[in-house]
């Protein structure tokens, strides 16, 4: 599963309480990722023939339209991503199932999709967030980390069991790529990791997933891997995963439904 989580400036700015939308640089480098990072990477993707779940927060979709309706129309999927990026473990059900309708409703009026998968800004979820996406008709979430397989949440919705495609910081390009003076990050502003280590890291997680056939989910952000050498870096690893006839490349919903029917 290719996964991109297209956060642009959410990721550094907040619009509720200090009015940071408004700070230029800041805004400049998450607007990276969909003006310059997102476009590169659906070129790249459209001659590959690949596709990939692109999960955006409604806000990013409010100030990209025009992309948002690029993804839809050459063929990925649309996840949910919060309006705002917000974590949701600190947030009480009304105001969760309010940032999703909010987000949900924008994003059909925009490129008239609703969105079937959702990933949890940060990967915070309440423990009440699960039923409320299975209430509200999500088939799937790609949130939590800890297998190496989808799985069920055994809550019943309408649309059937709440599915699980887990994600992993090893296979995060956030961790590996990111910086920024201030606010610094990481903390102690101590890293860029070496792109040519990080993908060979990547390949070899790869190489064990697919020893085990296993659910590999590659977490990308365009802000961070749309950078020209980064993109190229990623074309190779592609290279390697598509040198195997037995693996399947699939959007998160392709692959709940999938889980759902074995
Ligand atoms: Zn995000």
């Amino acid at each position: 599963m290719l996964s991109f989580d297209v956060d642009g400036p959410t990721l550094w700015l907040d619009d509720r309480a200090t009015g940071r939308w408004s700070d230029a640089r800041g805004f400049s480098i998450g607007a990276y990722g969909p003006w310059r990072g997102t476009p590169r990477i659906l070129d790249m993707l459209q001659d590959r023939g690949l596709p990939a779940t692109f999960f955006v927060p409604g806000k990013t979709i409010e100030q990209w339209p025009a992309l948002v309706k690029d993804v839809v129309a050459s063929g990925h999927e649309i996840g949910h991503h919060g309006w705002m990026h917000e974590t949701f473990f600190d947030h009480p059900l009304r105001e969760q199932r309010a940032i999703i309708e909010r987000s949900q409703e924008f994003l059909e009026r925009t490129a008239g999709v609703r969105a079937v998968g959702f990933r949890s800004p940060s990967g915070d979820i309440a423990a009440d967030t699960p039923a409320l996406l299975a209430d509200l008709g999500f088939s799937y979430s790609s949130s939590m980390r800890g297998d190496d397989r989808p799985y069920s949440w055994g809550v019943a919705g309408s649309a059937g069991d709440l599915i699980e495609i887990p994600a992993h910081w090893e296979l995060d390009d956030y961790q590996q790529f990111v910086y920024n003076e201030s606010p610094p990050e990481p903390r102690g502003l101590d890293r860029i990791a070496g792109t040519a280590a990080t993908f060979d890291n990547w390949r070899r997680e790869f190489d064990g997933y697919h020893r085990w056939g296993l659910c590999y989910v590659l977490m990308l952000h365009p802000q961070v891997i749309g950078k020209p050498g980064r993109v190229r870096a990623l074309e190779r690893l592609l290279d390697h995963i598509g040198r195997h006839d037995d693996v399947w490349f699939a959007t998160g919903s392709e692959i709940a439904e999938w889980w759902r029917r074995a």
